[in-house]
């Protein structure tokens, strides 16, 4: 029943059934372990031979329930919460790379992420490259060798906002052997499904619009079960005996399950980044409604750019994917769902960072935090915040300079948002 619902439904009724005189709601299963009648049983999950649940570190029947509704959404064969997005960007790329290996990162992601890759898988021996969209398809090969694993990128990049181009880069992926990642935090799966555009790994920071109301930090990982992981030889972890897990192969034992329940009874087993079931079933509230919250948030953010579009007497420069002018509409017509492009808009004062921060003061209603995508509506500087660790150079390739400012809309009345921004920037003049 539930893979025919669409996705408004899976998000209400999706991952968790009743049973016959069950609880209505998804019961938080807080505890951190499972009782069995026999040993014989635990010693069989400890192979891997059945499902059940052992140890909350590595499952647990809340967490499940909700892997399986955003599994659902995405149209993956499953998926994994984690403790944070960041957790869950780090494993996506642990499950597929060691020491000595590199992949490649579009210039634009989201700066904990680009702190992530760029220094601290560093130090761990794993080099990220960095490749943008003005490059020639010949230059972005000349940075693949024979120990490239993946490519990362996102969907709606946060905070340039610009559309990741599907249409070019899942056939260049796959021409080159290598699987597609792709955060898709800002888009969501109800605006974007990245793996019915040919992605083949999706992540998700879990802590943005999904949980939707800035309560709880999550991250996600959904596997596509569509690489073919078997095919080059370019993936022993995968295709070869795991040592800690009594040489079990996970492309033989798990065919299509193979990348994530690798990433569960490998990875989160020895790493711990666990999602708390208390978080998961907040996230699942959040869930619920993210159907009915994306479109809103789309729709103010599309007013509110348009609206500060005409205020050429302060503002340089709006980027909205959703605004006809922007150099992403295209893309965003697209790939993203009737064109709505959720509720992040990014725009530059004139004044530059002085300015911007005066703008941000001046604000009644809109706060001042280091969010984005919640209900209500907040403001951020990221030059001088989120991504403060990065050079000016590293700012330039991001997408952002230093009047930047982020706003992120959320699903008040609009007029009410239109007049706090309206007296903010009045105050600039
Ligand atoms: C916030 C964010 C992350 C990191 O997620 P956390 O939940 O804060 O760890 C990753 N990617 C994107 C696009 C984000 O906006």
């Amino acid at each position: 029943m539930s893979e025919k619902w669409k996705k408004a439904t899976l998000c209400v009724q999706g991952g968790y059934e009743a049973h016959n005189g069950g609880p209505r709601v998804l019961p938080i299963y807080q505890s951190t372990t499972y009782k069995y009648d026999s040993s014989e049983e635990l010693a069989k999950l400890f192979d891997l031979d059945v499902d059940g649940h052992m140890y909350t570190r590595i499952s647990n029947p809340t967490v499940s329930a909700v892997e399986k509704k955003i599994a659902d959404l995405e149209g993956g064969v499953g998926a994994m919460m984690t403790s944070s997005g960041q957790a869950a960007s780090l494993i996506s790329v642990l499950n597929i790379a060691s020491e000595g290996d590199n992949f490649l990162m579009m210039g634009n992601l989201y700066g904990g992420t680009t702190n992530l890759f760029l220094v601290t898988m560093k130090r761990m021996g794993i080099e990220a490259r960095v490749i943008n969209e003005a490059m020639s398809d010949e230059e972005i090969l000349s940075h693949i060798d024979s120990r490239t694993r993946l490519i990362f990128g996102e969907t709606i990049a946060n905070p340039s906002l610009e559309v990741f181009d599907f249409d070019r880069f899942v056939p260049l992926a796959h021409k080159a052997g290598l699987p597609l990642v792709i955060d898709n935090t800002f888009a969501t799966p109800i605006l974007c499904n990245p793996i019915a555009l040919g992605a083949d790994i999706v992540v998700h920071s879990t802590t943005k619009y999904m949980d939707g109301h800035a309560m709880v930090v999550g991250g996600v990982i959904v596997d596509s079960g569509n690489f073919d992981w078997e095919k080059d030889g370019r993936y022993p972890e995968l295709t070869e005996p795991d040592e800690s897990y009594h040489g079990v192969i996970y492309t033989k034992q798990f065919g299509r399950a193979a990348y994530i329940t690798k990433a569960r009874t490998q990875l989160m087993r020895d790493l711990g980044s666990t999602p708390q079931p208390m978080a998961a079933f907040l996230l699942n509230i959040g869930l619920e409604t993210l159907d009915l919250r994306i479109r809103k948030h789309s729709e103010n953010a599309l007013r509110v750019a348009s609206y500060l579009s005409t205020r050429t007497d302060l503002i340089e420069s709006v980027s909205y994917p959703g605004l006809e002018s922007s150099p992403e509409h295209d893309k965003a017509m697209k790939y993203l769902e009737g064109g709505m492009a959720s509720g992040v808009v990014s725009f530059s004062m004139k004044g530059g960072r002085e300015s911007a921060m005066k703008f941000m003061d001046s604000l009644k209603m809109a706060a001042i935090v280091v969010h984005v995508a919640d209900a209500r509506t907040c403001v951020l500087n990221p030059a001088s915040t989120t991504h403060r660790q990065l050079s000016d150079e590293m700012l330039r390739e991001a997408g952002i300079d230093p009047g930047f400012v982020r706003l992120s809309v959320g699903i008040e009345d609009v007029d009410d948002i239109l007049c706090d921004i309206k007296e903010a920037l009045d105050k600039c003049l």
